[in-house]
């Protein structure tokens, strides 16, 4: 237990996915994929991620890496086994090998992600016989995690659509 980390009691699944949530309003605001991770430690939120990708023009900056690499920065080691993430999005083969790596005590989902799950949609990691494996919790907030989601899309369709009848 980090010292300058007072424990303070556990607040409701609810409560942290809907940082995560506020996460990921934020990428969808600057036009990314709306998905959005926080860690937590002792029942502190203590690191935030959200997607970045188009932005930042790079195909590793996913909301779990981001989350995880403050994590380790503020809890000053690799190994977060005594945190809980909250991801608005089923993890990626990428953040599901770093959530192992970082060995994350219990990762909380949102909505499943058929096209790239890897914790039981596409794949389930936690059964290729890795040495950690993290607990998974499947359907926090599944509505509004998997609703942002849709929202994007239909707004992405939409504005497609708009673009089109303009140039016809
Ligand atoms: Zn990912």
């Amino acid at each position: 237990m980090k010292k300058d980390i007072i424990p303070i009691k556990e607040k409701s699944t609810g409560y942290y996915m809907r940082a995560a949530l506020r996460y990921a309003k934020k990428a969808a605001d600057e036009g990314e994929v709306p998905v959005g991770a926080v860690v937590v430690y002792a029942g502190h939120i203590i690191a935030g991620g959200r997607n970045r990708r188009e932005n930042g023009r790079n195909a590793l900056y996913h909301a779990e890496l981001e989350a995880i690499d403050k994590a380790c920065k503020r809890l000053g080691g690799w190994r977060l086994f005594d945190c809980d993430m909250y991801v608005t999005l089923e993890p990626c083969p990428m953040c599901a090998g770093a959530l192992i790596n970082s060995r994350m005590r219990r990762v909380y989902i949102g909505a499943a992600d058929s096209k790239a799950g890897c914790f039981g949609s596409i794949a389930d990691m936690n059964t290729l016989g890795f040495n950690h494996k993290p607990e998974i919790v499947f359907g926090v907030l599944e509505e509004e995690c998997s609703g942002i989601l849709k929202e994007f899309f239909r707004g992405l369709r939409e504005r497609k659509k708009e673009k089109r009848t303009a140039e016809e």
